[in-house]
């Protein structure tokens, strides 16, 4: 069977380090494997509306934002096809024949919407675009007939809400034209949902708790230091938690050994770092300032990338023009496909007896 892969963000902001270690760093190894048939990536512009509806200029001026981070981080146009996702209206078709696929009921169990509702405080109600937003996923996901999606873990039950499309669409027509995908998430606990940096709630673009991709270091260094930890460990010598101490997540999720021999010579090894914390005699300033170090170590590279890409936005704007042209040939070649299962094909298979 072929491997596709499709994967995307939306364009509600720029991308931070959760987004790094939750799928990025995924996606350039796998691009860098080659072990591919066919790689999308998605800037979500329609979903991103499903909660920004009226305040479209946020999600304009984020389209440029997230491609300038798709770049930075090294997807590599020639690689991956980048498109914008209303570029590709067939996808709203294939969300309309899949909303009969499922209930309401189902769709308010999603842990993740339903999370997120309570986040979001709707005033005048839910929209349904937004409670509907998992079909337009599973729309995305098979129109490019994907089966590996990299993501975070909140992703995951969108994806079992696409599977359990897929089987509707192929029990319900009589067909296997759908195949269903499997998610790609970071095993690491820390990568796979990375907290904010006030420890509440995963990082998130809509909830202000970030660390950009493209913060200057004097940025990051600020955040870094304003971050949460652990609030009883008041005094040095203060027994200290690590667990839901975010510069501890962080390291989890970026530390490695060589960075030790680096930029914090008299430890060996992220245990032993943590064993001295938990037993008290380490303060929160050193264990930033590594945590500082680390960052930047990850950061400078992209940060400088994204400014060199970002004097050309012309040439990126048409990366995304050309990927989407891309994009939407395949995408209607299987809306075709899916109306043919269906029996929506009238032109082909006459309703004249
Ligand atoms: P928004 O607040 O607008 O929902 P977001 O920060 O959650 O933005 P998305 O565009 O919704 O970002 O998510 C894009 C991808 O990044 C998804 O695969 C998601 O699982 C992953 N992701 C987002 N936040 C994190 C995080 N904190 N840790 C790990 N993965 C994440
Ligand atoms: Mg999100």
């Amino acid at each position: 069977m072929s491997k596709i892969i499709l994967t995307g963000d939306r364009p509600t902001g720029k991308l931070h380090i959760g987004h790094l270690v939750g799928s990025l760093r995924e996606r350039v190894r796998m691009q860098n494997e080659d072990s591919y048939d066919e790689f999308y990536v998605m800037i979500a512009d329609s979903q991103a509306l499903t909660d920004n509806y009226d305040n479209i200029n946020k999600v304009r001026d984020n389209i440029l934002e997230v491609a300038l981070d798709y770049l930075a981080v090294g997807l590599d146009p020639k690689k991956v096809t980048m498109f914008i996702q209303s570029e590709v209206s067939e996808l709203t078709e294939f969300t309309y024949y899949y909303l009969n696929l499922v209930t309401l009921a189902r769709l308010e169990r999603n842990p993740t919407v339903k999370d997120e509702i309570k986040q979001k405080n709707f005033d005048k109600g839910i929209p349904m675009g937004f409670l509907c937003y998992p079909v337009s996923q599973s729309a995305d996901i098979t129109a490019f007939n994907a089966n590996i999606v990299p993501v975070g873990e909140d992703q995951l039950p969108m994806l079992e809400q696409t599977r359990e499309i897929v089987r509707s669409f192929n029990n319900t027509y009589k067909t296997d034209i759908l195949v269903e995908p499997q998610g790609v998430v970071p095993k690491d606990k820390s990568c796979s949902r990375l907290v904010g940096i006030d420890g509440k709630a995963k990082m998130s673009k809509s909830l202000g708790n970030t660390i950009y991709l493209s913060d200057e270091a004097d940025v990051v260094h600020q955040k870094v230091h304003e971050m949460y930890t652990d609030p009883t460990h008041i005094k040095v010598s203060d027994p200290g938690k690590v667990e839901g101490n975010v510069a501890f997540e962080y390291l989890n999720a970026f530390c490695k050994p060589e960075h030790f021999k680096k930029y914090l010579p008299e430890y060996t090894s992220l245990d032993e770092l943590k064993n001295h914390y938990r037993r008290g005699g380490l303060g929160d300033v050193k264990v930033k300032n590594f945590l500082y170090q680390v960052l930047e170590e990850v950061l400078s590279p992209i940060r400088e990338r994204r400014k060199e890409y970002a004097q050309n936005k012309d040439k990126v704007m048409q990366i995304l023009f050309d990927g989407s042209d891309k994009a939407r040939k395949v995408a209607s070649k299987n809306l075709e496909k899916l109306k043919d299962a269906m029996g929506i094909n009238y032109r082909k298979k006459s309703l004249l007896k």
